[in-house]
């Protein structure tokens, strides 16, 4: 493993005093050798190069400017205080600019000295500028040549303006390496993968990703790197899934007995999708193993995940368990219990709803039958994890909208039973392939991704807001027909004045629309108490209003079949994964569905690209591809505490076939060696010990 000298502190270094240490250490958190070692530049810059002053142009991003420094001058005063300088090469002059470290800048320089200079350039009245530059003595002309790729390191202006900037540190990097012997940094992959790969050693990779010789060079040291990083974090989440499989214990569902196989025979309504069937048949593979399933199901916004919980719960019961179905919200779980009622009624089996306004004798009597056994299926709210509600023998717990539900509280159904029940998280968001394999990686994962047949694919379109009339008139004409509507306002911040103001002059304006008697609508937002909230919602639901206007509250779950409009008020302020989720509300029933995108004439670039793909696909894993795409991980819904994906330099679009080749490997890995205990695997090991991970926030137990 690592030689001690990489976890030498930092003060080690020559010029690298107290101070520097601790900036070092608060701005960019390198505390050792092996945390320099391993922060690698953004880019390299071409030493050899050298641009005129007369040359650059507004549009000129970078630039290297070697000159005298014909003055500086501190001017301005307290908050206003800043130095100047100029550097006169032989075609112009150049501003140089500082803010801060003044003092400290003012005594390192000095007038009539030849300087190299490099740094952002700014036009500021035609005059071209570099705010707290890089700069370095020009002692002799070596300086200009000695490195052809200098790495370039990613600073601060604090740092900046004590000698640190993105090309000192660079100086520091270098002569860490100058003290390491190969055998100082430890090799982590297995020998037969890098063979297998052909990728370099970790030493060479690490020098060369500092310092290459070449652009080629560089490559193969970022990807080796990258591999690593991507690699790791799969071997991570690969143990912990076979950690699972091997040593949690689980109840086993190993009869498909007479419920599951009469419902399927007689009472299934429709025949199952293939990627239904093959769903099934993967949670049946899973929990009859005798370990603990923990999966997640991902399917679009009516892709049929409803049908899939009902035959997995009816498993639980051939098998002598009870099961339990949890849904965010009170509406939505009186809609799973309405529909799995229907479902399930020539089968006589109890089934019950428990929810916060489940009370006195009916509640009571609920908890008695579920600890006497009686009660079969629980479907409810977070209600039925409340201490008092306690089962009997529950096999398994499905989870419907998980992100409506906190860590903390799908532990405590667990704690339910000697051995924890089965966990089926099912979502309707969906994530992009890379994405789960990263964030979701320790769990078992099952995908619909096919739509039951015979659907009418929502028609979307793009309008600009001053057509608003004739978007109303097409509302009423589906009204008309008997149809519903939906209005929805962005109200990104509940507590954003300017927000409501917006939502309430919108629903006022419906209302000259569409006024009363002959209309109904109605409203609903974060603003109202729960029970109005409530109220309005089930008379849109069951058919009392015509309207329903609102902000993104309604966003989950809700069905709604008759609705046939969804109008998307100010689109272009939404996020493509929000769009596709609202858009799901209609689109339910037998009839053509409608979505309708309203924004202003003046739109960025990314919102136009935005509206373009909704217009383009109903398809929920393109549009979530390509949200990935344009917003990047860190901002994609659910994910964005994973640790998991603080990726140094892999990105999860860019290195998608990366990803999968390491996702495979470390696969294939693990089923081989799950305890790491052959030769080859054990740097492997050595290194992920002495690296622990991101907690794996994502796991569901
Ligand atoms: P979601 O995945 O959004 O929860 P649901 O389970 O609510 O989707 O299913 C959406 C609709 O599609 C329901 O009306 C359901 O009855 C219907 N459905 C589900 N599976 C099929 C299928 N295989 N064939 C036809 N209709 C189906
Ligand atoms: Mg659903």
């Amino acid at each position: 493993m690592p030689s001690h000298i990489l976890s030498n502190p930092v003060d080690y270094l020559k010029g690298v005093g107290p101070q520097k240490a601790e900036l070092l250490k608060k701005e960019l958190g390198i505390f050792t050798f092996g945390d320099l070692l391993e922060y690698y530049p953004f880019r390299h810059i071409d030493r050899t190069k050298l641009n005129m002053i007369s040359e650059l142009r507004p549009d000129t991003e970078f630039a290297q400017v070697a000159g005298v420094l014909e003055y500086i001058q501190v001017i301005g005063q307290k908050q206003g205080k800043r130095l100047v300088g100029q550097l006169r090469d032989k075609t112009g002059t150049l501003e140089l600019t500082w803010f801060q470290g003044v003092n400290w800048v003012t005594k390192t320089l000095e007038e009539g000295k030849s300087y190299l200079v490099y740094g952002r350039v700014t036009f500021y009245n035609g005059q071209p500028q570099i705010v707290h530059p890089e700069i370095e003595l020009l002692t002799t002309p070596q300086t200009l040549t000695k490195d052809f790729l200098e790495p370039v390191y990613s600073t601060t202006e604090k740092l900046k303006s004590r000698g640190l900037g993105g090309r000192q540190i660079g100086k520091l990097t270098r002569q860490l390496f100058s003290m390491l012997k190969k055998t100082d940094v430890a090799e982590n992959l297995p020998e037969p993968l890098l063979h297998r790969l052909k990728l370099a050693d970790r030493f060479t990779a690490l020098q060369q990703i500092h310092f290459p010789q070449s652009t080629t060079q560089y490559d193969e040291a970022v990807k080796r790197l990258k591999f690593e990083e991507l690699f790791m974090a799969q071997m991570r989440m690969n143990l912990l899934r076979s950690e699972r499989h091997r040593f949690s214990k689980g109840v086993v569902f190993d009869k498909v007995g007479e419920l599951f196989n009469t419902f399927y025979k007689d009472h299934l309504p429709f025949p199952l999708t293939n990627a239904q069937k093959r769903v099934i048949k993967e949670i049946r593979t899973d929990t009859a193993r005798g370990h603990q399933m923990n999966r997640l199901l991902q399917g679009d916004v009516g892709s049929g995940k409803t049908i899939v919980a009902v035959l997995v719960m009816l498993l639980a019961l051939d098998n002598g368990f009870q099961a339990c179905l949890m849904a965010p919200t009170e509406i939505l779980s009186q809609q799973h219990f309405a529909t799995i009622e229907t479902l399930l009624k020539e089968m006589d089996i109890p089934v019950r709803l428990l929810t916060g306004s489940t009370k006195g004798a009916e509640r009571k009597k609920i908890l008695k039958e579920l600890e006497e056994g009686h009660l079969k299926i629980l479907i409810g709210t977070h209600a039925v994890i409340e201490e008092v509600v306690q089962f009997r023998n529950l096999g398994i717990v499905v989870i419907d909208e998980q992100h409506r539900f906190g860590v903390a509280q799908r532990a405590r159904l667990w704690q339910k039973a000697a051995i924890p029940p089965h966990v089926l998280v099912m979502t309707a968001t969906p994530i992009p392939r890379t994405l789960a394999m990263t964030a979701y990686g320790d769990l078992d994962y099952s995908v619909i991704d096919e739509m039951p047949p015979g659907r009418k694919p929502i028609t979307t379109v793009h309008r600009y807001e001053q057509y608003r009339s004739k978007v109303m008139e097409f509302i009423k004409a589906e009204i008309g027909k008997g149809r519903q509507a939906y209005v929805i306002f962005p109200l990104i911040e509940e507590s954003d004045k300017l927000d409501y103001e917006n939502l309430m002059h919108g629903y006022e304006n419906i209302k000259g629309y569409f006024p009363e008697p002959q209309y109904w609508i109605s409203m609903v937002h974060g603003r109202q108490p729960a029970d109005q909230k409530e109220l309005n919602m089930k008379r849109f639901v069951q058919g009392d209003t015509n309207i329903m206007v609102s902000t993104t509250v309604i966003e989950v779950g809700v069905n709604v079949p008759n609705a046939s409009v969804m109008v998307i008020e100010n689109a272009e302020k939404f996020g493509l994964a929000q769009l596709h989720q609202l858009r799901g509300r209609v689109g339910r029933g037998a009839e053509q569905s409608y979505c309708i995108l309203l924004t202003g004439v003046k739109l960025g670039k990314e919102a136009r690209e935005r509206i373009g793909v909704m217009v383009a696909t109903n398809n929920g894993f393109e549009i979530a591809e390509k949200d990935l795409e344009l917003r990047g991980p860190g901002e994609i819904d659910g994910t964005r505490q994973s640790g998991a994906l603080n990726f140094k330099l892999a990105g999860l679009v860019q290195d998608r076939q990366l990803l999968e080749l390491a996702r495979n490997l470390a696969a294939e890995v693990v089923e081989k060696d799950p305890e790491l205990v052959s030769a080859e695997n054990l740097r492997l090991k050595g290194f992920l010990q002495l690296r622990k991970g991101p907690v794996a926030w994502s796991r569901i137990s």
